[in-house]
Formats: C-alpha cells, sequence, structure tokens
C-alpha cells in the first residue's frame, strides 16, 4: 500500500479532493492511505506564526525551516520507512509526467511538501527533499494544487486503483502516444457517425484502427511526443 504524507498549510484544501471520486474510493478500499499535516500545528511560535521576511530583502514572505522540520519528523516518527520519498512541489523541480507516475507508486511513503507565499527557507529544503517537482512553467500561489495532481496521478497506477487494470496502460502518453478517439452511445449524434469499424465486432481490425489513430493524433498535436515514440517508444 502507498502512502501519501502532505505537509500543507491548508489542509481543508486537500481534505476536499481527496474525498471525491475515484480517489476517495482508493481510500475507503485501502488501495492509498493519506495523512494531512498542518504545518502550522508544528510551530514553536506564541502566535501560531509559520513565516518571516527573507534575509537580503525582496517581495513577500518565505515558509520558516522549523516548523516544517518538526512536522516531517512527526512524520517519520510514524513510518517504518526511514528514507521515503520526499517531494518539493516546486517551479523549480522537474517536469511532472506519467513516467514519474509510474516510477513513484512503486514507493511505500511519499511526502509531499507544499509551499507558499514567496517559498521556503532552502536550509529545510536541503535537509529533507529528496525530489524537486514542478507540474508546468507557470506559478501558483502555492503548493497544495500541484501535490494533488501528483497523489492523483501516481495513485491511478497503483494497482487496483483503477477498476480495469488494463486502462492506465493503453492511455495517453504510455509508450508516447496520445489515446485515439473514443465514442459511446448514440450511433448518430448531431449528424456525427461513430466510425463503422467501431461497431464491426473484429477486434483485430478495431485493434489496428485504433493504434493508426493514436499515431496520427500524437504526430498532429504532439510532435515532441511523436519524435519520441519514433526513437524510444
Ligand atoms: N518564489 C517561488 C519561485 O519563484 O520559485 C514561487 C513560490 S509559489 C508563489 C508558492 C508555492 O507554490 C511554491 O513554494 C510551490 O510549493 C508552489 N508552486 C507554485 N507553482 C508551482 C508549480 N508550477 N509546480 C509545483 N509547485 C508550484
Amino acid at each position: 500500500m502507498l502512502n501519501f504524507h502532505v505537509l500543507t498549510l491548508f489542509p481543508d484544501m486537500i481534505d476536499n479532493i481527496l474525498k471525491t471520486s475515484i480517489i476517495g474510493r482508493a481510500i475507503a478500499n485501502g488501495h492509498i492511505l493519506t495523512e494531512v499535516v498542518n504545518i502550522r500545528d508544528f510551530t514553536n511560535s506564541k502566535h501560531k506564526k509559520v513565516d518571516d521576511y527573507p534575509y537580503g530583502g525582496g517581495a513577500g514572505m518565505l515558509l520558516q525551516a522549523q516548523p516544517i522540520y518538526d512536522a516531517y519528523l512527526s512524520i517519520m516518527n510514524n513510518i517504518k520507512d526511514k528514507a521515503p520519498r520526499v517531494v518539493y512541489v516546486t517551479p523549480q523541480g522537474k517536469l511532472f509526467n506519467q513516467q514519474m507516475a509510474k516510477e513513484l507508486a512503486e514507493e511505500e511513503n511519499i511526502v509531499l511538501l507544499c509551499g507558499h507565499y514567496e517559498g521556503i527557507d532552502e536550509r529545510v529544503l536541503l535537509e529533507i527533499v529528496t525530489d524537486n517537482i514542478s507540474i508546468g512553467d507557470y506559478v501558483l500561489t502555492g503548493g497544495e494544487l500541484p501535490a494533488m495532481v501528483v497523489v492523483d496521478a501516481v495513485s491511478r497506477m497503483v494497482p487496483g486503483v483503477l477498476s480495469n487494470a488494463s486502462s492506465g496502460e493503453n492511455e495517453s502518453l504510455s509508450n508516447f502516444l496520445l489515446e485515439y478517439p473514443q465514442y459511446s452511445r448514440p450511433e448518430v449524434w448531431q449528424d456525427r457517425r461513430v466510425p463503422e469499424i467501431l461497431l464491426s465486432g473484429d477486434h483485430a481490425k478495431i485493434d489496428k484502427w485504433r493504434c493508426e489513430q493514436a499515431v496520427m493524433r500524437t504526430k498532429e498535436r504532439r510532435p515532441d511526443l511523436y519524435e519520441k515514440y519514433l526513437n524510444e517508444g
């Protein structure tokens, strides 16, 4: 079972997402476990302060090292795993992708650290972080949404989380291809017909058609991925 431990200043943002749909079910069924730790509960400050001005000046506030480190130690005290992956979600990290999601799904424990305001005192990052992950080249106000993106994408790769074990294998981005187009009832909608081949019942032909569509679509929409498919897929 995979255990996520999320360090955040805004637990409510996380709790709501975790309750919902497939991830909610994965937690209820015991495929994944999530622990949300409020960094503020670990501050030594009388006024529950967790941030301060950056040395050297500059805009905004930084999360201080002490509460984050103590919150991290509280997690470490409760798990057997002595070297869990500790992911800081940050626009300065490696761009997250499906291969990274698959790889992380093999861990037993993943600690996710969410920054806020202008970020986090570098010293605690050096002390605890093993992986820096970015969800894209844009800057968000906090790490809660990125952390949930990671939890969602990684959880889908944990055996048993998706109802059909193979549905994670054929979809977009596995083998560097986007998924083929899909259709459901009715056969005709707004004068658009479902491609005849999908109604033929000939599964070999359907597989071939889907494969061709996936290649065409990838070439058209994601030439960068298509190159990878040709070279490594
Ligand atoms: N001053 C920081 C910098 O320039 O790198 C940005 C801080 S950002 C406003 C606040 C927090 O949001 C970060 O500490 C990080 O946890 C999170 N965050 C923002 N954009 C992100 C992204 N693209 N991927 C992952 N986390 C992000």
